[in-house]
């Protein structure tokens, strides 16, 4: 999956996400990056918030949605996708060993972060002043 969050000069926020779908996916497979509130979701007065990686982990736990409504909550950007990350690991900790799901999120003040179950999830930021193209997200393991 490919997510971006995007703030334009007003300071409104969009995104958008692409997927390839999993290596061997059963025909008619579905997963997270269609699904509004799984792969991707903003809301423009909190923040928005996208995911890569086993899509019906994030589908099962509304993953993008629950990081949006963490920030609503007061919680960054970070603290939140690592929140849901650790959802998904709490209900599931022998499927997590294996598998990756990553949260990218961006508040309304155009903070970011990222969290992911496995090292190796990256993501780039570029704006006026900063252009950075790997920053490494945190992982659990
Ligand atoms: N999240 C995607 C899916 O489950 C896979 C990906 O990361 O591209 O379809």
């Amino acid at each position: 999956t490919i997510g971006i969050l995007a703030m334009d000069a007003e300071g409104n926020l969009s995104g958008g996400c692409t997927t390839s779908g999993m290596a061997y996916k059963l025909h008619g497979r579905v997963g997270d990056s269609p699904i509004i509130g799984a792969g991707l979701y903003v809301d423009n007065e909190v923040g928005g918030a996208t995911s890569t990686g086993v899509g019906e982990e994030v589908v099962r736990n509304v993953g993008s949605f629950l990081v949006v409504e963490l920030m609503r909550q007061g919680y960054t950007p970070e603290a939140a996708c690592k929140e849901a990350v650790m959802r998904i690991i709490k209900k599931k900790p022998d499927t997590a060993k294996n598998i990756q799901v990553g949260f990218l999120a961006m508040n309304k003040k155009g903070e970011y972060g990222a969290y992911a179950i496995q090292k190796g999830f990256s993501y780039a930021v570029c704006n006026t002043d900063k252009q950075d193209l790997l920053i490494p997200g945190k992982s659990f393991y």
